[in-house]
């Protein structure tokens, strides 16, 4: 039996982490539960996984938790030492990270630092401290499993194969929402059409991403760290259908690749329970069905938040850090309607330029890094939100 810490229990990744704990009850069990502050999400979850503690981030939701569980068996924590003591439960044998943005970092490495093997579908975290993640990794002898299902493809497409003899990863990207629009009408998106996905039903914040493309940008920066391969040898092409969900090149031009109908149900399983899979009870893909598969040049003059993720990857140091913050003040901003589409990717742009480089030596400088972003950023977004020529 598999012991299961859900960082993020509520979310898009935890509900589908979840439902295959639910279908396997022999072989996971949740154990512990974390959310922001969803208390209907999470008492729903402890009621059907009995997990020995919880933690909400927020402490008044906790308390209005509490109230509701009275009687339960769950302990019920809150705060940040509330989610580092469950992200560290002695009991746990593997903690899936899925929080959403920089604030999965502390936990995820707190998890990290107690030996836990990680199912990693955060991938901000990885943004801000590769370098340091996977240098306590190594030093705790423990393993990262991605979770995203590019990185996941990669990895499946490298095992048996030698590190050396990689040429290039190749992520796909599906291009999101806005890819066939014209910069004139990028100008008056909406959020409502940027949170229509084509093919994946996920969090608004990642779904933001994908429409920017700076979820692809982030991903290049998750993959080198993931799999220590430098930026040189990373690529992107955009295929719409998402069903090749990306591939490795080898050194005799040979490249494999994974496939699947998107259903993050697939690379959760392969993270949870690795190197065995789970006989999951999903459609099988049928290409015939599908007919063509589309690949294209991502457009970077549409879509620069790509650009700007290579480009904090080979500044290097806070650089990607400051990248991320500022990305999610803009996103942010962006869903409250406070800003338009198009100045996601110029506050971003602006908050980076201003950001003088340093080494991220420690956590700290990782952490300090990410608050100078958030402030440069939200004095950059007050300024676009009072100025009348923004199109909301
Ligand atoms: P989501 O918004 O659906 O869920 C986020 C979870 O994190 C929730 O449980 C929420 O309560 C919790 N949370 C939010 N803010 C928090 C805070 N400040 N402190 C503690 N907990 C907090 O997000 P999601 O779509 O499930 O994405 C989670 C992560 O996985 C993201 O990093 C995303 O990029 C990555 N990811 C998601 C998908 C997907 O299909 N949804 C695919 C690949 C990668
Ligand atoms: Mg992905």
């Amino acid at each position: 039996m598999k012991k299961i810490v859900i960082l993020g229990s509520t979310g898009s990744i935890g509900t589908n982490a979840l439902d295959i704990i639910a279908k396997f009850p022999g072989t996971f069990q949740a154990v512990g539960l974390t959310a922001g502050t969803n208390v209907e999400k999470l008492e729903e979850q402890i009621r059907a996984f009995s997990p020995a503690a919880v933690a909400m981030a927020d402490d008044a939701a906790a308390a209005r938790l509490r109230a509701r569980c009275k009687g339960l068996t769950t302990t019920i924590l809150s705060g940040a030492d509330g989610l580092r003591q469950v992200a560290t439960m002695p009991e746990a044998d593997l903690v899936i990270s899925a929080i959403v943005g920089g604030a999965g970092l502390v936990p995820t490495l707190a998890a990290i630092k107690a030996g836990k093997f990680i199912a990693l579908a955060n991938k901000e975290p990885m943004v801000m401290a590769g370098r340091l993640m996977q240098d306590e990794a190594r030093k705790h002898g423990v393993r990262i499993f991605p979770v995203d299902s590019e990185h996941s493809a990669l990895f499946q497409s490298m095992e048996g194969h030698r590190a050396e003899d990689i040429l290039r990863l190749i992520l796909t990207a599906s291009g999101g929402p806005l890819w066939n629009m014209t910069k004139e009408q990028l100008q008056h998106v909406t959020v409502e059409q940027a949170l229509k996905h084509p093919n994946w039903k996920m969090g608004d914040k990642i779904t933001i991403d994908s429409a920017t493309l700076m979820n692809k940008g982030l991903e290049v920066v998750e993959a080198r760290w993931l799999f220590d391969i430098p930026a040189s040898k990373i690529e992107v092409v955009v295929h719409r259908e998402s069903i090749i969900h990306s591939l490795v090149e080898y050194q005799d031009r040979s490249v494999i690749a994974q496939l699947g109908l998107p259903d993050m149900r697939t690379p959760i399983a392969y993270a949870m329970n690795y190197p065995a899979r789970i006989p999951l009870d999903l459609p099988s893909l049928n290409l015939a069905q599908i007919g063509t598969l589309t690949f294209f040049d991502p457009d970077h003059d549409k879509f620069p938040c790509l650009g700007l993720g290579y480009e904090a990857l080979r500044t290097g140091g806070t650089m990607p850090a400051v990248l991320n913050a500022a990305n999610e003040v803009a996103v942010q901003a962006f869903l409250d309607r406070r800003i338009g589409y198009l100045d996601i990717a110029g506050t971003i742009r602006r908050t980076m330029d201003a950001h003088q480089p340093a080494e991220v030596a420690t956590i700290e400088d990782a952490l300090g890094a990410d608050a100078w972003a958030r402030a440069k950023s939200g004095e950059i977004v007050d300024s676009l939100s009072t100025s009348p020529s923004v199109v909301h």
